[in-house]
């Protein structure tokens, strides 16, 4: 039976720079276990591409992710940049659709200042400087982030794959671990009935890793929702209507990402959305139900606890019932998005793009858990509600949960620092 000293269960984004950043500090036998037949196939592939610059992130609730954030630009960019992968400067908008909202891109204007993102990168602009500079873009005010940039994140996991197997990582292809068993090493179970044993695991599995961490015993009062977010590819002839990306101020804060943008993808693409209809499992990419049995343990789950809670919520109730139209209607979110780009029709809008799917957690109290939830087992370490801005702050956000392992003493391996595109002694987060 193969053993080895770390095993990670996710090959996604972060499953894959956590296994680049330790295998090129250490000598250690390292494995990154993923039920697909390759990298970010799920979440790290499907979702909007945008390398978020961390103005929207609340300092004080938030601050790992926003700090992540920031560093990892600059690293993502040194990397697509020695590799020539796509990395498209296009700058983000965020509008006040009308006069109340414009406080919250004061408060942006002041966060942006506070998570470190230099100065002139973030500029207010009132609606006539707006439409100078988008004379499609129709809104009260706009905050414009030039640092704000596009790119696809799967050619990023895929490369950092490379140099992870270089450094010796092995990634275990088509391995859908099952059961777990945690003594003074885990045991994993694949779906084959194989087996694998291994001194310390680091679940990394997406929109599976409550589920995971369930069962090592942990984490048993959260439950989770699943929300695919749709997007449709706006036709050639309309893709530059507007030049920027454009999100608008959420219209409830604690529902975040229940609001469709107007992206411009790397490859030169654009696309309105995502929305976040709930669905049964965390890979259903059409229809609503996902596989049979999933979709029933789901169904069980919402009816009971946490989730029952959070669908007394008029206001969420409220928001879902919108998504959901989005979903079935093309005209419904089109809708949407001309609240700030009126001149968008629905038949500029013939083809769907790729889905995407986030899990958040929701708390005992019913409702969305704000930031990433670790917790610690016996021989085991778990990230849930790696949600957006994850794809950004994922090289940073790895070195720190790498340094995290280290202080606790679980890393006790020969160092034996590998060349690195990345310097791990300059990322440092203080929590
Ligand atoms: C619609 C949408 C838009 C988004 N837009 C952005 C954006 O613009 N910018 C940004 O920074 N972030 C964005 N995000 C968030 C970002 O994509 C995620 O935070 C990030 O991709 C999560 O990476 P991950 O590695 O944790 O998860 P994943 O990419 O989901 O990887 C988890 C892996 O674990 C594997 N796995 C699961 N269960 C098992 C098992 N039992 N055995 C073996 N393997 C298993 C899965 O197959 C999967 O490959 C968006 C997310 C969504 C859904």
């Amino acid at each position: 039976m193969e053993k080895y000293d770390i095993a990670i269960i996710g090959g996604g984004i972060l499953g894959t720079t956590i296994s680049y950043w330790l295998s090129t500090l250490y000598d250690i036998k390292v494995c990154v276990i993923e039920k697909e037949n390759t990298v970010a196939k799920h979440t790290s592939s499907r979702n909007t591409g945008v390398v978020h610059a961390p103005f929207y992130l609340d300092p004080k609730k938030r601050k790992v992710s926003a700090i992540s954030s920031l560093i990892s630009h600059d690293l993502w960019e040194i990397l697509a940049k020695k590799k020539n992968l796509p990395w498209s400067e296009v700058g983000t908008i965020e509008v006040a659709i009308k006069e109340p909202q414009h406080k919250t891109l004061e408060k942006y204007l002041k966060w942006g200042a506070e998570n470190g993102i230099p100065e002139g990168q973030l500029e207010l602009l009132d609606s006539k400087e707006l439409t100078k500079k988008e004379p499609n873009l129709k809104a009260y005010s706009g905050l414009f982030c030039k640092r704000d940039v596009s790119t696809d994140y799967g050619i990023f996991t895929k490369e950092l794959q490379k140099e992870s197997e270089k450094n010796g990582t092995k990634f275990l292809f088509n391995h859908h671990v099952k059961d777990v068993e945690e003594n003074s090493e885990v045991k994993l179970t694949f779906s084959d009935n194989s087996t694998l044993v291994s001194k310390f695991i680091i679940n990394c599995s997406g929109g599976n890793s409550l589920d995971i961490a369930k069962k090592f015993g942990l984490a048993l009062q959260y439950n989770d929702l699943h929300f695919r977010g749709e997007y449709w590819v706006a036709d050639k002839k309309y893709a530059d209507l507007v030049k920027t990306n454009v999100y608008s101020v959420a219209r409830f804060s604690e529902f975040p990402f229940l609001d469709p943008h107007w992206i411009k993808r790397a490859d030169g693409r654009t696309e309105i959305g995502p929305n976040a209809v709930p669905v049964m499992t965390p890979e259903t990419y059409e229809g609503y139900t996902g596989e049979l049995t999933q979709a029933v343990s789901k169904i069980r789950e919402i009816f009971s606890g946490n989730v029952m809670k959070l669908f007394t919520n008029r206001s969420f109730l409220k928001l879902i019932s919108k998504e959901f139209l989005s979903s079935v209607s093309k005209s419904a979110m089109v809708y949407r998005v001309q609240q700030f780009i009126p001149s968008i029709r629905p038949e500029y809008f013939s083809e769907h793009g790729t889905a995407g799917i986030r899990t958040p957690i929701i708390t005992p109290k019913g409702t969305f858990m704000s930031d990433i939830l670790e917790l610690n087992g016996k021989n085991s370490f778990h990230i849930i509600n790696y949600n957006s801005p994850g794809a950004t702050g994922a090289p940073a956000y790895s070195a720190f949960i790498v340094r995290q392992l280290q202080e606790k003493g679980i890393l006790d391996y020969i160092q034996k620092p590998k060349e690195s595109f990345w310097k791990f002694e300059d990322i440092v987060i203080e929590n």
